[in-house]
């Protein structure tokens, strides 16, 4: 397994829609242990496939990682959210991708998900509190949407600053990264 560079806010992967995973094969597999590992040593409780450059459907998660002893990481392919509970709850969100930006993002508390695991076997799980959320955090990142686009307009008009700060680094780095052709993906202004 290995630590897979995660990608930052700026880099068109992260603002585009996912395809589903056509087939789970050893590929797959390995992707998703290598996310999981990668996702430890950010110390993240959930990373999604875009995060690594690749728009596929697929996110892992582990909201119980606190020491070692206790994780219990779970392999999302091809997720659907089926049901919400209708009490949305506020919680103060973070994103590897985005650096040193949090903000407070309301979401329903409970949500029923349904996902093939890393075997290619069908699961659905009721999840609720920080899991409900990551689940929630990670799909929309399978949908090119980001926590900051979830924020109340006013609060994420504070954060403009740190943003466009960070899109210019990550594009100053793709740009220095070679031959990829620029223009193209024009991503979305904030
Ligand atoms: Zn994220």
């Amino acid at each position: 397994m290995s630590v897979l560079p995660i990608v930052m806010y700026g880099t068109p992967s992260l603002h585009e829609t996912s395809v589903p995973v056509a087939e789970i094969t050893d590929e797959i597999r390995r992707l998703a242990a290598d996310m999981i590992e990668t996702m430890y040593a950010a110390k993240g409780i959930g990373l999604a496939a875009p995060q690594i450059g690749r728009n596929i459907r697929l996110f892992v998660a582990d909201a119980d990682q606190v020491e070692i002893e206790s994780r219990n990481p779970r392999v999302f392919i091809n997720p659907e959210i089926v049901e919400e509970s209708v009490e949305d709850e506020p919680y103060t969100e973070g994103c590897l991708s985005i650096p040193g930006v949090e903000g407070e993002v309301w979401r329903p508390s409970r949500v029923r998900v349904r996902a093939k695991d890393e075997h290619g076997n069908a699961f659905e799980l009721e999840a609720e509190d920080l899991l409900a959320r990551v689940i929630q955090h990670e799909t929309d990142h399978l949908n090119g949407v980001l926590f900051i686009d979830r924020m109340e307009k006013s609060k994420r008009a504070l954060l403009a600053g740190k943003l466009s700060a960070l899109r210019r680094e990550t594009e100053e780095a793709l740009g220095a990264g070679a031959a990829q052709g620029k223009g193209g993906e024009g991503g979305s202004a904030d």
